[in-house]
């Protein structure tokens, strides 16, 4: 058995060994910066928080196969054949100790894709059967949706029919529509489970006339933080199929880093296609909209001092940072940065899947002290962030650490500037538990 997991994980290895991942496997300076790049060092600063170390551990398992000396001589060039204990401390490390938040790689002189290789032990250890259960459940009910959505489209159906009251009750209009998978729809917007990913979206949708409508699936991608790439692309399928099928022009995904980055980013990769529509965040589209000047914005509506989380994905991956910052000016008073931010913004410490693993809430608790620290510095009252991990990461460490903020989705900031008639918007969730799948 112990055998079959460890040949299983190898076998990964061999598959995903590119030249992008040969290239992060033997480069490495080893100079040591990437130590203070990372909010695990920082928080506590060990050998195993180093990100070079975390990736030595799959380098040494590259020597054993792929280096002549490391072949023979394996103690010479620090090579080590897998066992089942390195595996199962690979996988702990992996999706335990690193968020895949890109920051190494950033300030890596050579460029090291440390997170790549992190990714790679995840997609090890999934199929070896050592990933965490509570991911792989998640991943699997999303494709179960995709492979039947009768089972669940009737009652989405009849939810979606009680929040468009909810939205003509707030938007002060008898005429505003949340309409699903209207076929010749100009937009489709993926948004996450939940009606606070759904409402505050439609209002600024009603309010700037957008010709939308809603996909029946989630665009959360858990498959991605199992670094399995099968099961992530099958969940990608759904909405690309969904798109595909409406002939809409532009898919709009939710306030959310993964969802985004794996959307946008990796699945045209996975299918090897350009695809016949635009796919970006809907940070950009609300950015989109202010510049154009088609949302009646009043900044006196949030007058409290805030500041702006930059989602990992949404930043470094996606390079989505000004845009955010485009929306924030036009419907706050008061907004005040962090320090570092943008591209070199810290994790909160729940990405990766991270804020859907109860057993390790006490090490993401410590993990996400630097962003406490950054956000308490500002001084600021609300927390903005366009990611939903990172918002339920942010609402446990103001819970943690007694920040005293309130955290919100952009989409909540614009609804609340546009002064409408009468306001009925679930805030961000708080609670541990991810409301995504
Ligand atoms: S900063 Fe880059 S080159 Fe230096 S130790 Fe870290 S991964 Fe290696
Ligand atoms: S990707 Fe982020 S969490 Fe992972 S090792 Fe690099 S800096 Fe640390």
């Amino acid at each position: 058995m112990a055998d079959k997991a460890v040949a299983t994980a190898l076998e990964v290895l061999e598959k995903q060994l590119n030249r992008p991942l040969a290239t992060a496997i033997e480069v490495c300076a080893r100079c040591g910066i990437c130590a203070e790049t990372c909010h695990y060092y920082v928080s506590e600063p060990k050998l195993e928080h180093v990100p070079a170390y975390r990736a030595e551990q799959l380098r040494k398992v590259y020597r054993s196969k792929h280096d002549f000396i490391g072949r023979f001589f394996p103690q010479w060039v620090s090579a080590q054949e897998l066992d089942e204990n390195m595996l199962e401390r690979m996988a702990e490390m992996a999706f335990s100790q690193c968020t895949l938040c890109r920051r190494c790689t950033f300030n890596c002189p050579m460029g090291v894709d440390t997170p790549l290789m992190m990714r790679v032990i995840r997609g090890m250890a999934t199929a070896a059967g050592k990933a965490p259960e509570i991911l792989e459940m998640l991943a699997d009910a999303a494709i179960e949706k995709g492979r039947d959505p009768s089972m669940f489209k009737g009652l989405f159906l009849e939810q979606i029919a009680e929040m468009e009251k909810e939205l003509q009750a707030m938007v002060g209009d008898s005429s505003a529509r949340i309409t699903v998978e209207r076929p010749g729809a100009r937009v489709l917007y993926v948004a996450l489970a939940g009606a606070h990913t759904i409402l505050p979206p439609a209002a600024i949708f009603h309010a700037v006339q957008e010709d939308w409508t809603l996909s029946i699936y989630e665009a959360a991608n858990y498959g991605v933080f199992l670094g399995d790439t099968a099961r992530a692309k099958e969940i990608a399928k759904r909405i690309i199929d969904e798109a595909k099928q409406l002939k809409v022009q532009e898919v709009i995904v939710a306030e959310c880093g993964h969802a985004c980055a794996s959307l946008v980013w990796d699945s045209p990769t996975w299918f090897g296609e350009t695809f016949p529509f635009r796919m970006r965040s809907i940070v950009e589209l609300f950015a989109e909209y202010v510049e154009q000047g088609r949302l009646k914005l009043d900044p006196s509506a949030n007058p409290e001092p805030i500041t702006y989380h930059d989602s990992c994905n949404l930043a470094r991956t996606s390079g989505i940072y000004r845009e955010p910052r485009t929306i924030l000016k036009a419907v706050a008073q008061n907004f005040r940065e962090m320090t570092p931010n943008g591209l070199e913004n810290y994790c909160c410490g729940g990405g990766g899947g991270l804020v859907a693993l109860p057993e390790y809430d006490e090490r993401r608790m410590a993990a996400g002290r630097p962003k406490a620290e950054q956000i308490r510095r500002t001084g600021a009252k609300i927390v903005a962030a366009a990611c939903e991990n990172c918002r339920l990461q942010l609402g446990d460490l103001n819970n943690h650490y007694e920040l005293n903020v309130e955290v919100t989705a952009l989409a909540d900031l614009i609804v609340k500037a546009m002064r409408l008639p009468k306001r009925q918007v679930e805030t961000a969730p708080k609670a541990t538990v991810p409301a995504v799948s």
